[in-house]
């Protein structure tokens, strides 16, 4: 298989098949993170060939051990930054492989719901994209603002409606603490004001 680095998944995906979309993060700004730091890049998209060849090998290695795949998660910090036309490429290639595939997942940044029309993300959807993971960590604007994530709690309201609007689910992970002694409840308000359809922390 084609991982690089090391390989980060939720842990409710532990029995999805991971295929490497990406590698490392195209934002890798936030000041807590060190997750694709191992990296000697900042960002790399997987040549379709490599995805092909991924899906053949777990193929062979899900026939002999009987396995079926209902559903598949692509690693990397953000594939879903990749355009809409590319993703859809690699749920085809996961259906040739998988007919038996229910559901895609990844993570995803805010900003990379931004850059996807209403049209593109309920293709998506109908693809097979949901439960889509997005590590928005506070609902607090100074703390997102401090801590460089590129967005602010309104983007996070306005992108998840969009993902609602598209029948696409998404998880959030929180950073607890992030906001600072005191600031707790400020840090949850995103809560209160989006509709999310769950919530991890
Ligand atoms: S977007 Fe995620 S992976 Fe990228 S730098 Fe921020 S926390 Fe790390």
């Amino acid at each position: 298989m084609h991982y690089t680095g090391t390989v980060w998944r939720p842990p409710y995906e532990a029995s999805s098949l991971l295929i490497e979309a990406t590698a490392g993060c195209t934002h890798h700004k936030c000041k807590f993170c060190t997750l694709y730091d191992d990296l000697p890049f900042k960002f790399r998209l997987s040549p379709l060939e490599d995805i092909e060849e991924d899906l053949k090998e777990a193929q062979r290695h899900c026939k002999l051990w009987g396995r079926k795949i209902s559903r598949t998660f692509l690693v990397g910090a953000n594939p879903f930054v990749l355009k809409a036309s590319r993703l859809l490429e690699i749920a085809s290639l996961i259906q040739k492989y998988f007919p038996t595939n229910q559901s895609i997942g990844c993570f995803a940044r805010i900003t990379d719901i931004t850059i996807k029309s209403d049209e593109e993300l309920a293709a998506l959807r109908e693809a097979g994209y949901d439960s889509i993971t997005i590590g928005i960590e506070t609902g607090d604007n100074d703390a997102l603002t401090f801590m460089n994530k590129g967005y602010q709690a309104e983007d996070i309201i306005v992108q998840c409606r969009r993902f609602d609007h598209a029948g696409i689910r998404y998880n959030f992970f929180y950073l607890t603490g992030i906001s600072g002694r005191g600031r707790g409840e400020k840090g949850q308000s995103i809560q209160q004001t989006s509709a999310t359809s769950s919530i991890r922390r």
